[in-house]
């Protein structure tokens, strides 16, 4: 069956022949038909772009020259430019925005042969931890609590993404991770996820948030499927001056590593009072399935990952309003009429910018103000400079590190709307690996009493993906997570 496969399954079966692009691209495309209007996980949907695509891969198939990726439908998150086709980062001021150029990931996607089944949707630019703040509706979670049927949120800001492949309506998906945008919705949606290092994948045409804290990386089922997908969108791009320029190692090798030998840290400071007893036993869990399959673990302290929140909610809308700027009515996107230039840039802004990403111009604005700048800009950049001190000194003695994903298992639809803080809490166990720049995945583990899917978070050293996916691929065979989420693809 289709909705069965992974990636990695479905490519073995293109390869063999089993099945064609055009068979899966088409099933993909009849799930998104059925479900979407259900779950909201894609913003645009590209079925004639999709079915060409299919068919020049069945071709390159035929002939024996594919790709890593020939053939494998995928979902492209709202904030990757993707020539032709609307790209919108959920927000109204670009609704009308059609790119004129690719995206350096996307381009790399389709280089291997990728294909593209539309755009997921996605929190307004990035901005939020539970989808609900995309101009073009909130995207629901597949996964429901058991005996109750209210809808929960998918997480976010790449909750579109999550969604998708959650719910099998695509093998994988493009996602960008500013402060846990890939593992936090990769947590609620019982898939995997991992935000590379930072300048691993290319951030041009990438919609920015945060310049210095954004980062691609894929979502999939699996943590092999999640290594493939990483190897095609990695790479150096001399069009970002802050991409790596290093060789992309082989991500999918290094699952099969194992974790003999290695030494896994338990950071102390990622406890919180307001977690669930649940999530603290999921992760004692995890440590001793690292430790059954031949891992040490070792007790850590990061002193300053208790400033992580705070700093990241000034970096993250310092940097956004000084980006957002060049949204003015005249060079992209929609345009508002005004009677003078500056109405004009007025009336565009106060109506193509949602409340969230107001009130984070607002923020950055304020915290980039003269006078301010020292208190808080300066200083919060002086902190981020402490947590990454404390992520290297614990480095030279663990191997990777290990913690849960987020505080909480999904949440209801419009929970947590009303408090910005208790939304940005959310973000406690991710923020600190963008404010370090270090790789870190989420692997689902288990489930909570509700049923709820629940996501431990492996970090690891700069450029090290290697070890966090083969120390997330120990985890995921022990917990031999196969529970399904209740809104799913069939067939
Ligand atoms: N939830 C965080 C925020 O709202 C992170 C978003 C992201 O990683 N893009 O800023």
């Amino acid at each position: 069956m289709i909705s069965d496969f992974t990636l990695a399954g479905a490519r073995a079966a293109l390869r063999q022949r089993d099945v064609s692009a055009l068979e899966l691209t088409n099933h993909f495309l009849t799930a998104i038909d059925t479900l979407n209007p259900v779950l909201n996980a894609f913003i645009t949907v590209t079925p004639d772009l999709a079915r060409a695509q299919a068919a020049a891969a069945d071709a390159a198939l035929a002939r024996g020259d594919h790709g890593p990726l020939t053939g494998i439908p995928l979902a492209i998150k709202d904030l990757f430019c993707t020539q032709g086709v609307r790209t919108t980062a959920a927000s109204r001021i670009l609704e009308p925005f059609v790119p004129p150029y690719e995206s350096t990931v996307s381009a790399n996607l389709l280089r291997d042969g990728a294909i593209f089944l539309g755009k997921a949707n996605l929190d307004e630019f990035a901005m939020g931890s539970s989808n609900a703040t995309s101009a073009f509706g909130p995207v629901i979670n597949p996964w429901t609590r058991a005996g109750d049927n209210r809808q929960l949120v998918p997480g976010g800001s790449s909750g579109g993404s999550a969604a998708a492949v959650a719910a099998r309506l695509a093998l994988g998906a493009t996602a960008t991770d500013t402060g846990g945008s890939i593992r936090q919705p990769a947590s609620f949606c019982g898939i995997a996820g991992i935000k590379p290092t930072y300048g691993r994948c290319s951030r041009w045409g990438v919609v920015a948030f945060a310049s210095s804290l954004d980062q691609a990386g894929p979502i999939a089922r699996t943590v092999e499927d999640c290594a493939i997908l990483l190897g095609s969108m990695a790479g150096y791009d001399a069009k970002d001056s802050t991409s790596a320029n290093l060789a992309v190692p082989d991500f999918a090798a290094a699952c099969r590593r194992g974790v003999k030998g290695l030494r896994i840290g338990v950071p102390r400071e990622y406890r919180s009072d307001d977690m669930p007893a649940e999530i603290e036993t999921m992760w004692q869990q995890g440590l001793s399935w690292l430790r059954d399959a031949g891992a040490e673990i070792v007790d850590v302290s990061l002193p300053h990952t208790k400033y992580g929140l705070a700093t990241y909610y000034i970096v993250a809308p310092a940097e956004a309003s000084s980006n957002l700027a060049r949204y003015d009515g005249v060079r992209y996107g929609a345009r508002s009429q005004g009677a003078d230039l500056i109405d004009l840039y007025e009336n565009t802004r106060a109506e193509g910018f949602g409340a969230e990403v107001k009130r984070r111009i607002m923020i950055g604005t304020y915290v980039l103000s003269a006078g301010y700048y020292d208190a808080y800009y300066i200083r919060a950049q002086k902190v981020r400079s402490l947590i990454l001190q404390d992520f290297t000194n614990v480095f030279a003695k663990v191997d990777a590190l290990l913690t849960p994903t987020a505080p909480s298992a999904a949440f209801g639809l419009g929970e947590r709307m009303d408090d910005p803080l208790k939304m940005y809490f959310n973000d406690v166990f991710t923020v600190p690996a963008n404010m370090a720049g270090i790789p870190g995945m989420s692997v689902p583990a288990g489930l909570d009493a509700n049923g709820l899917p629940l996501g431990l978070q492996v970090l690891g050293k700069p450029f090290d993906e290697e070890t966090v996916f083969a120390v997330a691929q120990a985890i995921e065979t022990a917990a031999q997570f196969t529970t399904q989420p209740s809104i799913r693809a069939k067939g």
